[in-house]
C-alpha cells in the first residue's frame, strides 16, 4: 500500500492505545486514518505475550476501556486470551478493522515542513503521508535478551516470553527460566504443572504480594450484565483501592515499612525452604521496583520439580547452563523472562522532525516530553505512552485514555490545517517539575535500579503522581505551552478528514 492521498492521522500500533485512538477519532467523525501494526493481529501486548499463565495484574474491570465495560470477565485478573479477544471485539464493534493494516512495520517518519505532513516509510518499502501521527507503539515490546557466553551453542529450544512458541509442550521437559519478575512469576507455576524440572535463575528478588485472584460467579456476571451500575461500582472500587493503597507506598516511608513486614510474613507462610526465603528477600525499599502480585508463584517453589537458582550464570553449553560455581544443569529449553528494552524500542523508528532533527539526537541526554505526549521540533506528533507517562498505581489503559483524549482535543482544535507544537521552554519547565516530584518518590530514594530508570539512572517511564493527578493534568491544554498555528507554508497538501 503506497497511499496516494495523505491521511489525516496515521496511528502506529493496534494495542489498547492504537485501537482506542481509532475509536475516538471515529467518534469525532474523522475517518481518513489508518492504524498500522507490524504484528499479524490486533491486541498489542496481548497479541504478543502468550506464555503460559499470562494475565493482567490490574483487575480486569479496570484494565479495559471506560467506555466499553465487559460484564463477562471470567476472573478478577483475566487471562491473556480473554484480553486479546476483548480488544478484537472492541475493534470490530467500533468499526475500526477496515482502518487497520497488519504486518506493516514502520521504520521511518519524517516531517516535511513545506507541506506540513509526516512521511512514513515501511519495512516492506511502502510509504504513506499523514498530517498527524499518534504513536501507540507501547513501551514493553522489544524483548531484552542478555548476552551469555556460549548462548548460540545451546541446542535445545530458546524463546522469550513475549515470543512464545505455541507448539512448545513443557510436559516432561527440563526448563530454565531466566529472570524472576512479572512474566516469570506467572509462567513458572504453569510450566511446573507438567515439566520434569523448572530451574528459575534469579538475579534480583522482588517483593511479591498475594494477588487474591478469584473467578466471577455466573450470578455476578449476570448481575453485571443486567445492572451496569454494579459493574461501574466494581470498576470504581478497584480504581480507589489502587489509588489509596498503592500510591501511599510510593511516597510514604511508614506505609512502606508496614508493607515490608507484611510481605515478609507472607513470604514466610508460602516458602518452606529457609535459604530460598533469604534469597527472595529484596535489599531495596518496597515499591522501588514494581511490586509483583501472585497467588501461586512462591508456593510453587516448594515443589520438588522447581529450583530457585541464585548462582550467576557463567555460560550456556550445548545441553544446558553452567553457573559460576561450575555446576551444569542439563536442559531441554531456556525461557528468557528478562523483560523489555524500553530505550531502544522508543528509538526504533527513525523519526525526524523540524530541520531533520532525529528523535535519537533530541533524546541524546534522555527521553523527555511535554506532558509525556508532545515534543518540541516534532509538530503534529503525539505519543500515547511517552516518557514519564506510566502511572505506577493504575491501569495503563486508564492512562492511555487520558492521553488520547488530550491528543484528540489537540487534533480537533487544529482544524483543517493547523499545526500543533509545544515550546522548548514549556517542555523544560514541565520536566523540571517532574524531576522535582520524582525526587520525593521511592523510585529515586529506594536503592534500586530497574526498567523504570534510563541507563543514566533517571526515572524515565513513570509519572510522579497518582491516577487522579494524571487525569487532572491531562484535563487541560495550556495555550501558552501548546501552540496551534497555521502551517509554515500556506500550500497545504490538504488531507481530508
Ligand atoms: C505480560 C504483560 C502484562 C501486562 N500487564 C499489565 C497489567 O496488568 N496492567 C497494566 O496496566 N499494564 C500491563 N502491561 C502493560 C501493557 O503493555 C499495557 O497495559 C498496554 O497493553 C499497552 O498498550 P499499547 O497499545 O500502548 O502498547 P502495546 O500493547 O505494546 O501495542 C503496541 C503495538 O505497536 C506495534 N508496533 C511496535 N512498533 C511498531 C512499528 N515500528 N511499526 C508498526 N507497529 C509497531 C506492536 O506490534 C504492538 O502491537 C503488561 C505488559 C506485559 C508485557
Amino acid at each position: 500500500m503506497t497511499a496516494t492521498q495523505p491521511l489525516e492521522v496515521l496511528i502506529i500500533g493496534a494495542g489498547f492505545a492504537g485501537i482506542g485512538a481509532a475509536i475516538k477519532l471515529l467518534e469525532k467523525g474523522v475517518t481518513n486514518f489508518r492504524v498500522f501494526d507490524k504484528a499479524g493481529g490486533v491486541g498489542g501486548t496481548w497479541w504478543h505475550n502468550r506464555y503460559p499463565g499470562a494475565a493482567c495484574d490490574v483487575p480486569s474491570h479496570f484494565y479495559c476501556y471506560s467506555f466499553e465495560p465487559n460484564p463477562d470477565w471470567s476472573r478478577l485478573h483475566a487471562p491473556q486470551p480473554e484480553i486479546q479477544a476483548y480488544i478484537e471485539r472492541c475493534a470490530e464493534k467500533y468499526a475500526v478493522m477496515p482502518h487497520v493494516e497488519l504486518g506493516k512495520a514502520i521504520t521511518g517518519l519524517s516531517w516535511d515542513v513545506k507541506r506540513s505532513l509526516w512521511s512514513a516509510a515501511f519495512a516492506d518499502g511502502d510509504t504513506a503521508e499523514a498530517r498527524f501521527v499518534i504513536n501507540g507503539m507501547g513501551a514493553l515490546h522489544q524483548p531484552k535478551i542478555p548476552q551469555f557466553r556460549g548462548a548460540d551453542t545451546f541446542t535445545g529450544e530458546t524463546m522469550h516470553t513475549a515470543c512464545w512458541n505455541p507448539d512448545f509442550d513443557p510436559a516432561g521437559k527440563r526448563i530454565a527460566v531466566i529472570g524472576s519478575a512479572a512474566s516469570a512469576i506467572q509462567a513458572v507455576p504453569e510450566l511446573a504443572r507438567t515439566a520434569a524440572m523448572v530451574h528459575l535463575f534469579q538475579r534480583t528478588p522482588n517483593y511479591i504480594a498475594p494477588r487474591n485472584d478469584y473467578a466471577y460467579s455466573d450470578e455476578q456476571r449476570t448481575q453485571f450484565r443486567s445492572d451496569p451500575d454494579a459493574m461501574r461500582a466494581e470498576r470504581e472500587r478497584i480504581f480507589n483501592e489502587a489509588e489509596t493503597r498503592l500510591w501511599s507506598l510510593i511516597v510514604d516511608q511508614a506505609s512502606r515499612d508496614r508493607t515490608r513486614e507484611l510481605l515478609k510474613l507472607y513470604l514466610g507462610t508460602q516458602v518452606r525452604n529457609r535459604k530460598y526465603r533469604a534469597a527472595l528477600t529484596p535489599g531495596f525499599d518496597v515499591g522501588c521496583k514494581r511490586l509483583l502480585f501472585s497467588d501461586d508463584f512462591l508456593a510453587s517453589l516448594n515443589e520438588d520439580n522447581v529450583e530457585l537458582v541464585t548462582e550467576p550464570i557463567s555460560a550456556f553449553t550445548g545441553g544446558g547452563i553452567v553457573t559460576a560455581d561450575g555446576a551444569e544443569r542439563p536442559l531441554d529449553a531456556i525461557i528468557y523472562a528478562t523483560g523489555f528494552d524500553i530505550e531502544s524500542h522508543q528509538r526504533s523508528i527513525d523519526i525526524r522532525g523540524e530541520n531533520g532533527l532525529s528523535l535519537s539526537d533530541a533524546w541524546k541526554d534522555g527521553a523527555r516530553a511535554y506532558m509525556s505526549v508532545l515534543l518540541p521540533d516534532f509538530p503534529n506528533y503525539f505519543m500515547a505512552t511517552g516518557p514519564n507517562s506510566g502511572v505506577a498505581t493504575t491501569s495503563v489503559v486508564f492512562m492511555i485514555e487520558q492521553a488520547l483524549d488530550w491528543i484528540i482535543r489537540c487534533i480537533d482544535r487544529a482544524g483543517d490545517n493547523g499545526v500543533v507544537t509545544v515550546t522548548p521552554e514549556a517542555t523544560a519547565r514541565y520536566n523540571r517539575e517532574v524531576d522535582e516530584r520524582l525526587a520525593r518518590t521511592v523510585w529515586v530514594t529506594g536503592g534500586c535500579r530497574s526498567w523504570y530508570h534510563s541507563a543514566e539512572g533517571r526515572v524515565e517511564t513513570l509519572f510522579p503522581g497518582n491516577a487522579n493527578d494524571y487525569r487532572g493534568q491531562m484535563s487541560k491544554i495550556e495555550p501558552d505551552d501548546v501552540r496551534i498555528a497555521a502551517p509554515a507554508i500556506a500550500e497545504m497538501a490538504g488531507a481530508g478528514r
